[in-house]
């Protein structure tokens, strides 16, 4: 995945003073090999680093700071393996700015019911300790996961990897660069948005460039740079005939190489993690890039269409959650609608732009007409998009804050459309298409949204709280009732939460 950085999670543990030092030793002994433990597990791909075990006051608050400068920490994982009175962490805790997890678990599975005495519960004490920590951390208002249980608990680490997945991408997306190849495609709503409330609230930046800077890359790209990547594209998806060596269509798939040559020059050169393009201003461009985004998007780059830089951002966000996970994520769009009465389904696709990483099989590289645009006709991968679980997610500005909304689906498998000459999926919404569809709508959610087949719900909604913005979630438990309370309750919440730092 391009431009990814490997940070690491700071293990830290709480105790005090009163137990004396051979009972601190022990706990820290302890509390090094829960931390090991942690590292250890696959279900978790950051490296997770025993940091420190903190007993006063001072010491929170300098490893507050250390942890909110150093740039390789993501994040991290508290846990009171004894009481640590919580008003020694309130200087340090309130000005935390790197997310935290709150481990409640145990050095010990198994309490030794025939040897235990005080000396054992006085060590053994999270149980009480972490409830302490708690309440400061509800007290303070703190964002955070809780994750409850053994440590070795596989369920437990499962949660801890999620949530490790998700600073990951939070990480990532701190000074992350986004670039728009013009604006929004004219009068559309829904992929507006405060940039400046954007930076602040999730640390990335978006700034636009004329189409003009792109084409100077495209015409720079070499002739043996070409060559070599028709060489991949032959290799990597079944070519129309009509674009092979000698084929009447060969030099439109010359101009597509050349289109993502010069792309990735662009990306590469400026330090992007993603960007948005438009049809409405290709000046200079013979095509929409079609196979070129599709292929970015494949190596992590975000992606919007028609100048959607929240969609693109998010996109980058999920692909980092997902980062080494079987499964695709894709730009996606909701096209249109199967209302058979024995299955309500909905067609996702895009004008060009669907991400391989969800292709079910080899895509085949083909060329047709766009009809939009009035460009020459956009070489572009057409494939299915497999059955599974799957969600949709759409991240939208609501004027005083964002939203996020997530509706859960299920993929199933693509009937046979030998007309459509675009990458597609297809699924049905849980709870039921009517309930679902009505629900994102009320929520306001876009037709532009990131798919994906590894991330679940979970991770967006460790990925809200971080960033403490609004999730609304429609999945097999959502009635429309409560869901339209839920929204109205919400809009008061934010007011109040937010105030006027939006
Ligand atoms: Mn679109």
């Amino acid at each position: 995945m391009n431009n990814l950085a490997s940070p690491e999670i700071w293990f830290i543990c709480g105790s005090q003073h009163l137990y004396g030092p051979g009972p601190l030793q022990e706990v820290e002994n302890n509390a090094k090999e829960v931390a090991k433990g942690l590292d250890n597990s696959s279900a978790i791909p950051l490296k997770v680093r025993f940091k420190a075990l903190l007993t006063r006051p001072d010491e929170i608050y300098a490893l507050v700071q250390e942890a909110n400068h150093d740039q390789n920490c993501a994040g991290l994982i508290l846990w009171m393996h004894t009481f640590s009175p919580a008003k020694m962490w309130i200087r340090g805790l309130a000005s935390l700015t790197k997310p935290f997890c709150h481990l409640h678990t145990q050095y010990n599975r198994d309490l030794p019911w025939n040897d235990i005495d005080m000396d054992f519960m006085n060590l053994n004490q999270a149980a009480h300790g972490d409830r302490e920590a708690g309440f400061l951390h509800s007290r303070l208002r703190l964002n955070r996961k809780v994750v409850v249980g053994h440590y070795s608990d596989p369920e437990v680490q499962e949660r801890l990897g999620v949530w490790a997945r998700t600073i990951h991408a939070w990480h990532d997306l701190q000074g992350a660069k986004f670039v728009r190849f013009g604006d929004n495609m004219r009068y559309v709503a829904v992929t507006e948005g405060d940039k400046v409330a954007s930076e602040l609230r999730f640390g990335f930046e978006v700034n636009t460039h004329g189409v003009g800077d792109l084409v100077a890359h495209v015409n720079a790209a070499s002739d043996s740079d070409v060559n070599a990547l028709l060489d991949e594209y032959e290799t990597s998806y079944v070519v129309a005939k009509e674009m092979l060596k000698g084929g009447a269509r060969r030099d439109d798939l010359v101009y597509g190489a050349k289109l993502e040559l010069g792309m990735r020059s662009f990306l590469k050169e400026g330090g992007y993690k993603g960007f948005t393009d438009t049809f409405e201003d290709l000046h200079g461009l013979r095509q929409l890039p079609g196979l070129a985004s599709q292929r970015l998007m494949a190596d992590g780059y975000g992606f919007g269409g028609e100048g959607d830089w929240k969609t693109s951002a998010l996109l980058r966000a999920i692909k980092v959650m997902a980062h080494g996970l079987d499964g695709g994520t894709s730009f996606m769009e909701d096209y249109t609608y199967h209302l058979d009465p024995m299955g309500h389904q909905v067609l996702g696709a895009h004008m060009l732009e669907i991400c391989p990483s969800i292709a079910k099989g080899k895509p085949s590289l083909e060329i047709h007409p766009l009809g939009i645009g009035g460009k020459e006709d956009p070489v572009r991968l057409v494939f299915d998009a497999p059955a599974g679980d799957a969600i949709n997610v759409s991240l939208v500005d609501m004027g005083n804050r964002f939203r996020l909304i997530v509706n859960e689906v299920k993929a199933v498998d693509v009937p046979s459309l030998p007309k459509l000459p675009v990458a597609r999926a297809v699924w049905e919404c849980k709870p039921d298409f009517k309930t679902a569809i009505a629900a994102w709508i009320y929520a306001g959610g876009a037709h532009h949204t990131v798919y994906s087949y590894p991330v679940t719900t979970e991770f967006i909604e460790d990925f809200a709280t971080i960033a403490g913005v609004e999730l609304v979630v429609i999945d097999s438990d959502t009635k429309l009732r409560e869901f339209k309370n839920e929204l109205r309750q919400n809009d008061l919440y934010y007011a109040l939460a937010q105030g006027l730092r939006v």
